[in-house]
């Protein structure tokens, strides 16, 4: 266990709340509670690992299912008496099937890492089942084309101030510059951190 987690305040509660975040795209997934045994056993396996009140015992998301939550980074909050983990699902999180167990309270934004998901998914698809995987199996200047395409399509929408042209044309945009980045080896992410770094 990582020092700046060994002084939790187990004291004050014996079982800590623990809230799962997937790394990549900051989805809620679920959240457990953790006694000491469990965090340790979380960093030892690299895998969350909750105290479970119903089952009462240690138990290690997915199992049975096989869904693991592959730990990324664990924090802890301003008092020492709650947990956040990143982790990286191997499946739905929740038992009903879902990728969440708060499924609904998805913020819109997390849908563009969702969606460069199922955009990297459709390289190897056939290019008669996807719009995607054609894209793919023409050449690169082909995607580069629709970018510039796109972006002065935004540009004409915005400047004819029509915003539901203006909306249609940005989501395309945006499409097509996933894909574009994907086929470069560039992710969402990396363009994000370099928004980031130029903020601080
Ligand atoms: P798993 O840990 O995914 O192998 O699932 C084993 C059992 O844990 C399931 O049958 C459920 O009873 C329970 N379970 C699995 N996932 C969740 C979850 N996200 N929240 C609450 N209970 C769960
Ligand atoms: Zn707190
Ligand atoms: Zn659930
Ligand atoms: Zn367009």
């Amino acid at each position: 266990t990582p020092d700046n987690l060994s002084i939790l305040d187990f004291d004050k509660m014996s079982l800590i709340p623990a809230i799962v975040q997937d790394a990549q795209s900051g989805v809620i997934l679920m959240q457990g509670f953790m006694d000491q045994a469990a965090l340790s056993t979380t960093f030892e396996k690299g895998l969350v690992t909750f105290y479970s009140r119903s089952k009462q015992r240690l138990w290690t998301k997915g199992e049975e299912s096989g869904n693991v939550l592959k730990l990324v980074s664990a924090y802890t909050d301003c008092d020492r008496d709650s947990l956040l983990l990143l982790a990286d699902p191997a499946g739905p999180t929740c038992h009903l099937g879902t990728q969440s167990c708060f499924d609904e309270a998805r913020p819109a934004i997390a849908f563009l890492s969702e969606l460069e998901r199922v955009i990297c998914e459709r390289k190897d698809a056939d290019p008669a089942q996807s719009y995607t995987a054609a894209l793919f199996s023409k050449d690169l200047s082909r995607s580069c084309q629709k970018v510039g395409e796109e972006g002065v399509e935004v540009a004409l929408a915005a400047m004819k101030q029509d915003q539901n042209e203006l909306r249609n044309e940005s989501a395309d945009l945006l499409y097509h510059l996933i894909v574009l980045l994907q086929r470069s080896g560039l992710s969402l992410e990396q363009v994000v951190e370099t928004l980031n770094e130029r903020h601080k």
